[in-house]
């Protein structure tokens, strides 16, 4: 088994009432990879590389979301994404949840990483092979997290790390990534508040634990990054994707440029907006009942709380943030 030592960063919680709360320290990150999976373990410094490019991406974001908020195409961009109602109130909400500061912080290593993880931290898995497979006495199968205190998964719920560690299911079955808080949901009281009516969200009848959040990113999407070589976010990525006959090609697909651009570090940004620290977002679904991932459904639902309306703007402020380009109401990219 290989660890590696972790680096503290802070991360604000866009829900807090009390201003003064929006530097809480630290979201730790702790990167752990396993043996058997010796091909992946390879790309643990590759990984790192790709959180810090992810928190680099959400600072750029807030950066420009502080200083340019009134630059027409940031404004339209953002528009674009939260949509024009209650436009102002939104982009400050999004605009809370990417302000952090890094706390100097010398890495532990794993047994001091296990007495001072909180759920303000987030331990990253490229392998399920910690959960542990049983049976209920019915015949359910049922899975177990080390990671969060033995925490039980549904069978429903083991298949997702089945499935999440395997490069060969079908891109139709395919998830990139997946973050668990470690709160707890009382599952009765949900159900007996949506029986008395009422309007609950997947943060209403929790309670907070001491584990850390753990986020698992998927084979397949650690293949993708090896093949396309780790890209970054730069000047060729954006102007491979602005060429007519590239366009045409997305177009015929169903895809756009921006949605094209985007790297395992928007994917793991993704991911952070979902842990307790940055402000537990949801993946919402749109009016035909399909999560609201991508720029075009991001776009239909403009909601502050969607973690890939989160991560898309924040990727489009780092488009813009290059110099030349922003991001057109249709996902194209053009020169400014
Ligand atoms: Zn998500």
């Amino acid at each position: 088994m290989v660890f590696s030592s972790s680096s503290l960063w802070g991360w604000s919680k866009p829900t807090s009432r009390d201003p003064a709360d929006c530097f809480q320290p630290e979201l730790t990150y702790h990167l752990r990879m396993m043996a058997d999976l010796s091909s992946i373990g390879k790309w643990e410094n590759e990984i790192k590389t790709e959180v810090r490019r992810a928190l680099d991406i959400a600072d750029t974001a807030y950066r420009i979301m502080r200083d340019n908020a009134n630059d027409a195409k940031v404004e339209r961009t953002a528009k674009c994404l939260l949509g024009q109602n209650d436009f102002q109130n939104k982009f400050d909400k999004v605009k809370g949840g990417f302000s952090r500061e890094p706390s100097a912080h010398s890495g532990p290593q794993d047994a001091q990483w296990l007495m001072e993880r909180s759920n303000v931290d987030v331990e990253i898995y490229c392998d399920g092979s910690r959960i542990s497979k049983s049976k209920t006495a019915k015949g359910r199968i049922i899975g177990r997290d080390p990671a969060q205190g033995n925490r039980v998964y549904s069978e429903e719920e083991v298949k997702d790390y089945k499935i999440c560690d395997d490069s060969n299911i079908p891109k139709s079955l395919r998830i990139r990534a997946f973050t668990v808080s470690s709160d707890l949901i009382d599952e009765k009281a949900r159900k007996e508040a949506i029986r008395r009516g009422e309007t609950i969200t997947l943060n209403s009848y929790t309670t907070e634990t001491a584990y850390a959040n753990t986020m698992q990113i998927c084979r397949k999407s650690i293949e993708f990054a090896v093949n396309d070589d780790w890209p970054i976010i730069d000047q060729r990525r954006i102007k491979k994707m602005m060429k007519k006959r590239k366009i045409a090609e997305l177009k015929e697909k169903g895809t756009t440029p921006i949605d094209e651009i985007t790297t395992l570090a928007t994917t793991i940004l993704h991911e952070l907006t979902h842990t307790n620290q940055a402000g537990k977002s949801f993946d919402v679904k749109t009016e035909n009942s399909k999560v609201a991932y991508g720029w075009k459904r991001c776009g239909s639902v403009g909601n502050p709380e969607n973690a890939d309306t989160i991560a898309f703007l924040a990727l489009a402020l780092k488009v813009w943030s290059l110099g030349n380009f922003y991001v057109k109401d249709d996902g194209e990219i053009a020169s400014r």
